[in-house]
């Protein structure tokens, strides 16, 4: 099983005039393996150091950006002694060897036993989610902007301000409220499931019809 670890819940809004964002940056320890999501802006290097210090965790085996965008991808270059892999989007990379994986085929990478990444497209053409089974709150997903934050379950104009591809996000945002128990969003806290959200998200998707 999994220990899940939130480093930093992010956040977006709007003042003066700008948008001010940051992610959420999480951590997960398997029996096999620790893996650092979402990086942060360049600019908080020495907070994620700090914080990986604070909860003992000396050696990272992959670095997983849920997508490209500058405030998960800041400092996935702290991290490439004795790392397995860095994975940036549907983009697998280790130094200058890149390995070839299907996700625009819908096919999930399994890390280990206890975490698998799932394809999830909508937020950019290339978004990915961490599925991953934990000791406490069941099934969770460390899902980037897939979900922005809980609110955008009840006002989808949060998400869809900021989709590439909306109909394809709502179908594999439907896809991962019914594949867990509770999710950590891009830009907020961990929020768990409930029948509610996975009615709502059908309903958009209904509306939207089939994926073209
Ligand atoms: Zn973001």
């Amino acid at each position: 099983m999994c220990e899940v670890t939130v480093l930093k819940n992010g956040y977006a809004f709007l003042k003066d005039g700008f948008m001010h964002a940051n992610c959420t940056c999480t951590v997960v320890r398997s029996p096999e393996n620790t893996v650092i999501v979402d990086t942060m802006t360049p600019w908080d290097g020495p907070f994620i150091q700090s914080k990986l210090q604070e909860i003992g965790v000396p050696q990272i085996d992959y670095v997983i950006s849920s997508h490209g965008h500058s405030d998960h991808t800041g400092n996935n270059n702290l991290f490439i002694e004795n790392v397995k892999q860095h994975i940036v989007g549907f983009c697998i990379s280790n130094n200058d060897q890149y390995y070839a994986h299907p996700f625009e085929h819908d096919e999930e990478y399994k890390l280990d036993e206890w975490m698998t990444i799932v394809p999830t497209p909508g937020h950019t053409s290339e978004d990915i989610t961490l599925v991953v089974k934990t000791k406490t709150n069941g099934m969770t997903a460390i899902a980037g902007d897939l979900f922005e934050c809980q609110d955008d379950l009840t006002n989808s104009e949060l998400w869809i301000a900021n989709s590439f591809n909306p109909e394809k996000q709502a179908s594999n945002r439907l896809k991962i409220l019914r594949m867990v128990d509770t999710i950590i969003p891009g830009h907020g806290g961990q929020f768990n499931v409930l029948p509610e959200h996975v009615e709502t998200a059908q309903k958009i998707v209904d509306k939207y019809g089939p994926p073209k």
